[in-house]
């Protein structure tokens, strides 16, 4: 293993010359002599590094047989590594930063199970790399070090790879699973109509109390499929609005309505006028219906013990502001982030069925009308969901 990169320690130009007492100067080849770690130092010159200096822990680290000799060439002295060095010492002079060089068993070295860390550093004189310094040690705590992290990249790499396949999966059963569905929920409900109508004869007696129910739910299913396939869409890129002058007030008014059957009768759901005319902006009608019937559905499914469900219609400035407002279960504020997130489903959901797509999907068709959806909530006291849409111009 061989790999040549920047080394994580800060440069260290030398300190402009001062006056050192003579007693230091003869000491400084004795101190660096006792170091454990092989010091070198190269001149730079006529494109070439020559050897300058050694102590002496310099040859036994590198393996050479002796000190090599002063002007030596950086060719010589690193024989069997020398075109990784001479690499090494280009890319400290051009970057004019230290650079380490890194070579373990297997790689080149001299021999087996020996591992070199090569650290070079510039020396400059009149703003010229003028030498290059190597520390050099053989170690293999580096190694190790250098080996967690491959492990580490390799690991996250391979998680990375897994999340990617399973978010295929998940975008795959999503295009699958909604077109299976959609055609039976269609019928289901095709056939619910005829029957409520009479166009298949009399309704028996004993179909009247469960006919609402039967269609709630068949509303419901066909809402999961809506959206499941709405989603699928987003994904590919394919969802394209289909924008005509909508009148939000009376949107949001069905929206309740078509919510009731969901409610218990400890729910009371209430329609907050703040406007008191008619508010409205070119969107998708039947994209804002399923924006406001996940609003109001899951304000209705979260607040379980019941309470009020306001739906509020206001305007702001070219905004028009349509708020759902639950005295329901509330989300923590650590999980406020996770709420419009893709298949996300919150703690605790119990029993309360759901995708955790409506949210996903509400906030992306909000956006893609320009407007956006944001959400305040406090855990055990309830949620507020807003909707904001830009108004159709000339209209307040
Ligand atoms: P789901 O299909 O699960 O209802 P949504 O995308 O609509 O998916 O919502 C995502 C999650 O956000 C829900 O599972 C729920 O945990 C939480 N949530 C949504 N609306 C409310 C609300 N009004 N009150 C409390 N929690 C909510």
């Amino acid at each position: 293993m061989i790999n040549v990169g920047r080394t994580p320690r800060t440069p260290e130009r030398p300190p402009p010359d001062r006056p050192a007492s003579h007693g230091a100067v003869e000491l400084l080849p004795r101190v660096l002599d006792a170091l454990p770690v092989g010091i070198g130092v190269f001149e730079h010159s006529n494109d070439d590094f020559r050897f300058r200096y050694g102590n002496r822990a310099l040859a036994s680290v590198l393996m050479l047989d002796r000190m090599p000799s002063d002007g030596q060439s950086v060719r010589e002295v690193f024989r069997d590594e020398q075109d990784a060095i001479i690499e090494l010492f280009r890319l400290v002079r051009v970057s004019r930063e230290p650079q380490t060089y890194f070579a373990a068993a297997g790689g080149r070295v001299p021999e087996e199970n020996q591992i070199w860390n090569i650290d070079a550093y510039p020396v400059f004189s009149a703003g010229r790399v003028s030498y290059i310094m190597v520390l050099a040690e053989q170690t293999d705590e580096k190694l190790q070090a250098r080996q967690r992290e491959l492990l580490e990249a390799n690991r996250l790499r391979q998680k990375a790879d897994h999340l990617a396949s399973l978010e295929k999966a998940k975008s795959e059963f999503l295009r699958l699973a909604s077109h299976e569905l959609r055609a039976p929920a269609a019928m289901l409900g095709g056939y619910l109509s005829m029957i409520e109508d009479e166009s298949l004869g009399p309704i028996p007696e004993w179909l009247r109390p469960v006919l609402p129910l039967l269609k709630a739910k068949t509303a419901q299913i066909n809402l999961l499929a809506n959206e499941m396939v709405e989603a699928a869409r987003l994904e590919d890129g394919r969802l394209q609005l289909k924008r005509k002058r909508v009148e939000l007030r009376e949107l949001l008014r069905r929206s309740l309505t078509d919510a009731e059957p969901n409610a218990t009768p400890k729910h009371r759901l209430r329609f907050d006028d703040r406007v008191g005319h008619e508010l409205w902006v070119l969107g998708d009608p039947m994209r804002l219906e399923i924006v406001m019937g996940n609003l109001v559905d899951n304000a209705i499914k979260y607040s379980p013990a019941g309470g009020d469900v306001t739906a509020q219609v206001s305007a702001v400035g070219g905004l028009a502001i349509l708020s759902v407002r639950d005295q329901g279960i509330g989300i923590a504020a650590e999980d406020m982030s996770r709420l419009f997130v893709r298949f996300s489903r919150l703690a605790p959901f119990g029993e309360v069925p759901g995708t955790g797509l409506g949210l996903y999907l509400a906030r992306e068709l909000a956006r893609l009308h320009g407007g956006d959806i944001v959400a305040v909530s406090k855990p055990g006291k309830g949620s507020e969901f807003t909707l904001s849409l830009p108004l159709e111009s000339g209209t307040t």
